[in-house]
């Protein structure tokens, strides 16, 4: 494997290649003994082993491709707390004192990738701090209550903030409110990927590239798990696999469901950007596909969006992702993208992440959808606990279940029912234009 094989982003551009070995981590070829045994090498994997090797558990870690080489590697870098699927649907389902539980342990995700940072010595990992989430349609005058209530319930750091102070910042006439979460910052995903896989490596675990496991079996004492040049005999098997496991384990494999979206950076732009974009935190809007966008590389934006069940690259990325940023500041009329790609989430039907024990010993930490730097992490403390003998953690998770996705079948109806979303977004913010513009005439 050489450096080259990571998919060409802005983040394998500017990768640390200091970080680990220069060709990559070797192949499994021999049968290796583990108490833990992992199969993914993304952020749920990582944080899984590095955090198991920090309480000296013996662990092996394989990835079929490169540490960091799928989501992981090439997200938009936010993280904050929260999980996929709404906090205040979460509160209408599990309650709100399960929904405050789950909301901490995804606050604890949040903690352990800062900590985590700061203990591997890498400051430049860290890239800027706070979240703004922008509402494109005027959320009306019992906005800010709703906001504080929902933090309160929470338990959140989360506030709001009116559309003067949003447009203070964000030169735009598209958003209107926004929350502000402090705790939120934005890193350089794929350094934190690298970053974490050597310090696996220090703590005396061992990393597998270019390795799938495609079978595991029950064995006494634990697990065996297959690749095609070795075999991982071990106590304990956690399958972090996202939306790609394959044939190791077909069950769970069903159940994730993938959706591609896309991230691009653009060329250095200069000092116009500073002028339409006054806030050095991450940015998101609140629609289904919305945007989510930083400034990166002092004068670059780096931005985000679409959700399509079609996991194919479109051909004209480049321009697409342009036309999305022109949309919401035309001001940035002669930008140049200089690198675009897709990645593909994982996501359940529940929308939330399948974290726990689905038989004696063996493991689930996946699905974490378009959501999941801060919650891999929590995925992972919560079973990295439960390994260690506290069941309290991943238990939170346990009303999700892991139920079968649909195949082809899941894969339509949810673009279905995303096209519906966006058309109703869509609509919203069109007829609120309407409103708007009668009301000037
Ligand atoms: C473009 C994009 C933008 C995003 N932006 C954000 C964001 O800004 N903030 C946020 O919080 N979340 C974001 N997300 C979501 C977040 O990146 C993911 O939820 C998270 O990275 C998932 O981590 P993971 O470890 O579960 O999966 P992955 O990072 O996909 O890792 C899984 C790994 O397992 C390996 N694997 C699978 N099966 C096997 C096998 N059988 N054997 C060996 N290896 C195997 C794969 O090769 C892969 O490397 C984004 C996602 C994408 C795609």
């Amino acid at each position: 494997m050489t450096p080259s094989d990571y998919p060409a982003s802005w983040y394998a551009a500017t990768r640390d290649a200091g970080a680990g070995p220069d060709t990559g981590y070797a192949p499994l070829a021999a049968r290796a003994e583990a108490d833990v045994a992992v199969v993914g090498g993304g952020f749920a994997g990582l944080h899984t082993a590095r955090l198991l090797a920090r309480q000296g558990r013996r662990v092996v870690l394989v990835e079929r491709r490169r540490v960091g080489w799928g989501a992981s590697g090439r997200n938009g870098g936010f993280v904050g707390p929260g999980f996929a699927e709404r906090s205040g649907a979460l509160i209408d389902r599990l309650g709100p004192d399960h929904a405050r539980r789950l909301y901490a342990q995804s606050l604890r995700g949040v903690a352990l990738v800062r900590a985590a940072i700061d203990e591997l010595g890498r400051p430049d990992i860290f890239m800027g701090a706070g979240k703004l989430s922008v509402s494109r349609t005027d959320q009306g005058a019992d906005f800010a209550d709703r906001t504080r209530r929902l933090a309160e319930q929470l338990g959140a750091g989360f506030e709001p903030w009116d559309r003067a102070r949003v447009r203070a910042l964000l030169a735009t006439p598209r958003y209107h409110q926004a929350i502000h979460d402090p705790l939120s910052f934005h890193i350089h995903p794929l350094n934190l990927a690298l970053a974490l896989a050597a310090d696996i490596e220090r703590l005396g675990g061992a990393i597998h590239e270019g390795t799938e496991a495609v079978d595991l079996a029950p064995a006494s004492g634990g697990w065996r798990l297959g690749t095609p040049g070795g075999e991982i005999a071990a106590r304990h098997v956690v399958l972090a696999g996202n939306a790609d496991l394959g044939p190791v384990h077909r069950r769970a494999a069903r159940a994730v469901l993938p959706v591609a979206t896309y991230v691009a950076v653009t060329g250095k732009i200069g000092p116009q950007l500073a002028e339409a974009i006054r806030w050095p935190g991450a940015i998101s809007d609140t629609r289904r596909a919305g945007d989510y966008y930083r400034v990166v590389d002092g004068d670059r934006l780096l931005w985000g969006g679409r959700i399509t069940t079609d996991t194919r690259e479109p051909a004209r990325l480049r321009e697409i992702m342009r036309g999305d940023i022109l949309a919401v500041y035309p001001q940035l009329g002669e930008l140049r993208i200089d690198y675009a790609w897709p990645g593909i989430m994982g996501y359940a039907p529940h929308k939330m992440p399948q974290v726990g024990e689905i038989e004696p010993g063996l493991w689930l930490c996946s699905a974490f959808g378009g959501h999941g730097v801060a919650q891999t992490a929590a995925g992972a403390d919560a079973v990295a606990a439960g390994i260690l003998g506290d069941d309290s953690r991943w238990r939170l998770f346990a009303p999700f279940g892991t139920d079968w996705a649909g195949g082809p079948f899941g894969r339509a109806a949810t673009q279905f029912v995303y096209w519906s979303l966006q058309a109703r977004d869509w609509w919203d913010e069109t007829r609120q234009a309407k409103n708007a513009e009668t009301l000037r005439t």
